[in-house]
């Protein structure tokens, strides 16, 4: 993706957060970006560090790995979101390498995050990932778990700053933002992870204090 391009798709993202954030009487700075960059490589990636980005996301910790210390290498400031499931074996490595980890959703994880933390003295933001719309085969939380699977996670001193979700992909997803929403401020949690490109202006005007931006701002995948 020539610079051109990445410049006006993230002006785009930016300006339709921040007319979203308004329309709900919010601040737009209180809404943070995060570059879905999955499946492309550092070439795909550094137009968009280029034009201003700073955080990014990735859902494969192998393939984050793969990447992103060369990046990093070249520009500081960079952060870098895990938004994918995680496994208990590689909660290390994700400790290691990502500022957020956006997929805490059973208590063995937890356990292995906890651990983790402990051991490399690092502590990435946590957000408790919760099945909103109870699918089966779908990566969270149930809702009825929730409230148990916080307390393990307040037990354990884990950093939890909020809730993230994906809805339904066939599904109107306000109404599932809205339930997401209630369940942070039931929990007491202030952060929203939630919003994909085709929904996160919906989002924003629901609460989303994350939202996770792939296909807009870098193509289609293959
Ligand atoms: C891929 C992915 C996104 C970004 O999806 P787009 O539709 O490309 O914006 C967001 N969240 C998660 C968890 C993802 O896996």
């Amino acid at each position: 993706m020539p610079l051109d391009d990445a410049q006006t798709r993230l002006a785009d993202v930016r300006e339709k957060i921040a007319r979203a954030a308004r329309i709900a009487g919010r601040e737009p700075d209180d809404v943070t970006l995060i570059a879905i960059s999955k499946t492309y490589d550092a070439d795909a990636i550094r137009p968009l560090i280029a034009a201003g980005q700073r955080v990014f996301g990735e859902n494969r910790v192998q393939e984050a790995q793969a990447k992103w210390p060369e990046l990093r290498a070249e520009t500081s400031g960079l952060e870098l979101h895990l938004v994918g499931q995680l496994q208990s074996n590689k909660a290390e490595e994700a400790v290691a390498l990502f500022d957020a980890i956006h997929s805490v959703d059973r208590p063995s994880l937890v356990e292995a995050l906890a651990k983790a933390m402990e051991k490399l003295g690092k502590r990435p933001l946590c957000f408790v990932q919760v099945n909103i719309g109870d699918e089966a085969q779908k990566g969270g939380c149930r809702v009825a778990e929730l409230p148990a699977l916080l307390a393990a996670a307040r037990s354990a001193d884990l950093p939890v700053a909020g809730l993230m979700c994906v809805p339904p992909f066939d599904a109107e997803a306000a109404p599932f933002f809205a339930l997401l929403a209630k369940h942070a401020r039931e929990s007491g949690l202030s952060e929203l992870s939630m919003g994909m490109s085709g929904d996160y202006e919906t989002a924003v005007t629901i609460g989303a204090t994350h939202v996770r931006v792939g296909t807009a701002l870098f193509g289609e995948r293959a």
